[in-house]
């Protein structure tokens, strides 16, 4: 995942709008705390236009070399809720979409799919990081673990382990060749629909 270093926490937001005001009814956020190692409100770095990007905190995967070991304790990082992340994203008219990154997201699956569905609903496209490579998730996926939930809600799935001995700097948005930029609206699994990660 990428460096974390210009992360600004954000608990206890003030915003203009009540999340009344924004949420659509019927959707609940039940269940809604996330545990986060912070966010950035305006990254031009985690995929196509401006992005507000969630780093989760937690990850399983332990990368040689990875940028954000401050990450991989889920003990760490602070919780927040949904609602807050969710207020603070449909306050800001310039974003083009959100990010989700880590750590590693799907340990969070089930809140992240609440939240991106609602993403969803104000217009603005969804990136998911994972160190999973998708046919992990998909062997793997179960009602408890909620990972096609997030799948599903997810416009672009970016996945795999970074791998030092594959670090380059030329490709957007991946650390290391072995990374998939996936399409999940036009992935058929098996048939993974693969974005030119030259573009
Ligand atoms: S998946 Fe790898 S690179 Fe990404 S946060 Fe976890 S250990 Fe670091």
């Amino acid at each position: 995942m990428f460096n974390t270093n210009n992360i600004v926490q954000t608990k206890n937001i003030n915003t203009k709008l009540s999340f009344g005001e924004i949420y659509n009814e019927g959707v609940s956020f039940a269940g809604n705390r996330i545990k986060l190692a912070g966010v950035v409100d305006d990254s031009i770095v985690d995929g196509d236009g401006v992005r507000f990007t969630v780093f989760t905190q937690g990850c399983p995967h332990k990368c040689p070399d990875c940028h954000n070991p401050q990450t991989h304790d889920t003990n760490g990082g602070y919780w927040d809720t949904i609602e807050n992340l969710f207020v603070r994203i449909a306050s800001n008219p310039l974003l083009d979409g959100v990010t989700f990154s880590g750590g590693e997201p799907f340990l969070q699956a089930d809140v992240l799919a609440v939240l991106a569905k609602q993403i969803h609903s104000l217009g603005l496209n969804i990136i998911t990081y994972t160190g999973y490579r998708f046919e992990e998730l998909y062997k793997n996926a179960s009602s408890n673990n909620h990972y096609m939930d997030l799948i599903n809600e997810s416009d672009f799935l970016i996945d795999g382990r970074f791998d030092r001995n594959k670090k380059s700097y030329k490709f957007n948005f991946v650390g290391s060749s072995n990374q998939r930029i996936i399409d999940c609206k036009k992935s058929q699994f098996p048939q993974l629909c693969l974005r030119d990660i030259y573009a």
